[in-house]
């Protein structure tokens, strides 16, 4: 076993802990954001009665934002 092969176990011992250290970091921000996105859609979501149900395609859109679908025959196209 020669330096060069230590070495090498040791560049990829480093590399292992820095990527497993950003990876917990980004972790932990993508749970922070979750946690954030869904504390405000909880805060301002529209309830469901409002929601106009397209008679085609069944798709749900607030009052309003009716947005035409892919089929020919949407009533919002
Ligand atoms: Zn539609």
């Amino acid at each position: 076993m020669g330096a060069g092969f230590l070495a090498f176990v040791a560049i990829l011992a480093v590399i292992y802990f820095a990527v497993r250290g950003r990876a917990e970091r980004l972790r932990e921000q993508m749970q922070d954001l979750l946690r954030r996105a869904n504390e405000r859609s909880a805060s301002n979501r529209l309830p469901t009665e409002s929601m106009i149900k397209c008679p085609t395609c069944g798709t749900y859109s607030a009052p309003g934002q009716q947005r035409a679908c892919d089929r020919a025959d949407c009533p919002y196209r």
